[in-house]
Parts: structure tokens; sequence; C-alpha cells
């Protein structure tokens, strides 16, 4: 109930305007690495210090009108060039939907030639992030199109889907992130109950260990990291074949021990305006991950944003589940 209530959230139209006018708050700023490319890179050079590597989201989804796609994709740019500048351990992660996906498929693809080309020129990696069902396909036909041209893209694989097992295997040659999945979907095309979604999870981690070129487990359950060790010593996988993924903010300590035991590590850093669906579809995966907007509240008293909060609450009562 409480994940359906954060995932129709995510997809306010208005909420998500009103979150982008009043700033990084609702203690966003706790999973956001910041506004700026500039405050961005400082991030990564953080992370770095310590052994950890980077991927670089710009936030932003759904976008419908045309301007807004290219701005952020100059944004990614930006980005990309300074990667290279300021020679961090980072790369890029994009969604397609932001890239002008559910405008028009070639704007689309256009929009992300220019930054795969780019990135490729200073050999920087470019994940395609996957969204919802409707978008599945299209990303697939993305990727698939524009591998013909460049090596230095790949993607994710939602181990929610029935499908997913096939596209796997078809993409096995990729670089892959493997990951649970974060979107509300249908009963006729995912796994809706969490132990088939978390066995599904390991059985894809495990073959494509086995047979794969580099997996990214992107996960903050430590059963599953533990499994995965196991697994690897087992197989005699070596470090250089995969790494561990978590999301910027969180199970930090869990982030360094990681890097510290000498496993590759790279933590997901998003950044920008557009904070507030990415944010409530982390509530929705973890709903005590509303202590991040309590403290938030209570700590400066923002009154503003509990005005926001509630308005939030009680807009989502009225929005119809996806
Ligand atoms: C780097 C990265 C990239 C991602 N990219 C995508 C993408 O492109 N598309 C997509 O659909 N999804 C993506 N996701 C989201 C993913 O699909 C899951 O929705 C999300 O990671 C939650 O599932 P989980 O595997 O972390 O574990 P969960 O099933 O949420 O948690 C399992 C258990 O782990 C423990 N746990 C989890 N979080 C914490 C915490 N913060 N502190 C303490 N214990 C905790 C708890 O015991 C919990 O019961 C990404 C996730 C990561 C980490």
């Amino acid at each position: 109930m409480l994940k359906d209530f954060f995932i129709g959230l995510s997809q306010n139209q208005f909420l998500n305007s009103a979150a982008k006018k009043y700033g990084l708050k609702l203690g966003a700023q706790n999973v956001v690495a910041g506004t700026t490319i500039d405050q961005t890179i400082e991030s990564i050079k953080e992370l770095n210090k310590h052994g950890i590597s980077c991927t670089v989201d710009n936030l932003g989804e759904f976008v419908y009108e045309k301007e807004e796609a290219t701005e952020a994709k100059n944004q990614i740019l930006a980005l990309v060039s300074a990667i290279h500048e300021h020679e961090v351990d980072a790369h890029i992660s994009l969604k397609p939907s932001q890239l002008g996906l559910d405008i028009d498929y070639d704007f689309c693809k256009s929009n992300i030639r220019e930054i795969v080309s780019s990135a490729h020129e200073y050999g920087i990696f470019v994940n395609f992030d996957m969204e919802d069902h409707n978008r599945l396909q299209p990303s697939f036909d993305l990727l698939d199109e524009l591998s013909v041209e460049y090596d230095n893209i790949g993607t994710v694989i939602q181990a929610y889907f029935f499908r997913a097992d096939e596209d796997l295997h078809k993409h096995k040659d990729f670089r892959l992130r493997i990951v649970k999945g974060a979107y509300k979907e249908p009963a006729e095309y995912a796994y809706q109950d969490k132990a088939s979604i978390d066995k599904h999870y390991i059985e894809l981690i495990e073959w494509h260990l086995l047979n794969g070129k580099f997996t990214s487990i992107a996960t903050h359950d430590h059963n599953v990291i533990n499994h995965v060790k196991q697994f690897v010593k087992e197989n005699n996988i070596p470090n250089d074949k995969f790494e561990f993924q978590m999301l910027y903010g969180f199970r930090k300590d869990m982030q360094l021990e990681l890097a510290k035991e000498g496993y590759n590590f790279c933590t997901y850093v998003p950044f920008g305006q557009d904070w507030y669906g990415y944010f409530m579809r982390r509530l929705a995966e973890r709903p005590q991950n509303m202590n991040l907007i309590v403290k938030q509240v209570f700590n400066k008293k923002t009154n503003t944003m509990i005005g926001l909060a509630a308005g939030a609450f009680a807009l989502g009562r009225l929005t119809k589940k996806k």
C-alpha cells in the first residue's frame, strides 16, 4: 500500500514542479549530491578518495517537451566534459525518457548518440538506466542500434520482469547493471511478491557472473551481497568481472567497507533540481527512508516543507494507482 502511495506521488506532475521550485528539501539533499556540476564533481572526488567510482545521473525523467530534452542533453554533455577535465573516476547514467523517448524515438536516439559519441571520445562509459515497462523495449532498441557504432554503452536488467532472462541472455556481452526493479509494474509483466523477485534476482546475477562480460550488482540488500561474495569465491570469479553499486547516501558505512575489502564499488550519484520522482521512488522502496524527511523537517523547522509534505499526502490520496 505504502509503496503504491509513493510511486503514485513520484508520478505527480504538480508536485514535481513544486519540488523543483522549493529546491533540495524534504530530506532529498541527503541522497542527492548537489544541484550543479561543480558540486557534483566535488562529491565524486570525495568518493574517489575512498577508492569508490561513480555513475552520475542528471536527475530528470518523463520529459514531454523537446526544449527540455535538449537542455538535459546539453547538461549531460557538460557533465561528460567535466568528468574528463577533472579526471575523476566516473561514468554516466542516463534515462531515455529525459532525452525525449516519449516525444519521438529518432529525436531521442540522436540526443543519446551525441552523448555516447562525446563520452566515447574520452573513454567514458554510458549506462542506459531502465524505466517502466512502457519504455523497456524502446530502450533496448536504442541500445542495440547504438551498439553497432559504439562499444562504451550498457544497460540495466530488472529482475521483477518475467522477460528479464531473455533480455539478459541477449545482452550478455554488454556491461550490465542488475537490479530488482523500482517501478510499479502490472502482474501480467512482472513478479509482484518480494520472495519471487529476490529469487529471480539471484538467478540473474549468478548467470551473468558466469556467462557475461561485466556485472554491476546494484542493491542495498546485505543478504544478496553476502550471497554474491560467497558465489564469486566458490566459482573463482575474479574481482575485475564485477562490482557492487549502491545509491548515494544509502548504507554509507557498507559502501566504504566493501571498497575497503577490495571489491570494485561504484556509487550512483544523482544531481540536479529534478529530484522529486527519484526521491519518492526511494521512499516507496523503503518507507524507513521517511526518517530522512522527518530529520529535515524537525531539525530545520522548515514549515514550507511541512506544507509541501502535507500537500503531497493529500494529493497522493487522490492519485490513481498506475
Ligand atoms: C546503483 C543503483 C542503480 C539502480 N538503477 C535502477 C534502474 O535503472 N532501474 C530500476 O528500475 N531500478 C534501479 N535501481 C533500484 C532497484 O531496482 C531497487 O528498487 C532498489 O535498489 C531497492 O532494492 P534493493 O535491492 O536495494 O533492496 P530492498 O529489497 O529494497 O531491500 C532488501 C533489504 O535490504 C536492507 N536494506 C535495504 N536498504 C537499506 C538501507 N538503506 N539501510 C539498511 N538496510 C537496508 C533491508 O533489510 C531490506 O529488507 C537501482 C538501484 C541501485 C542501488
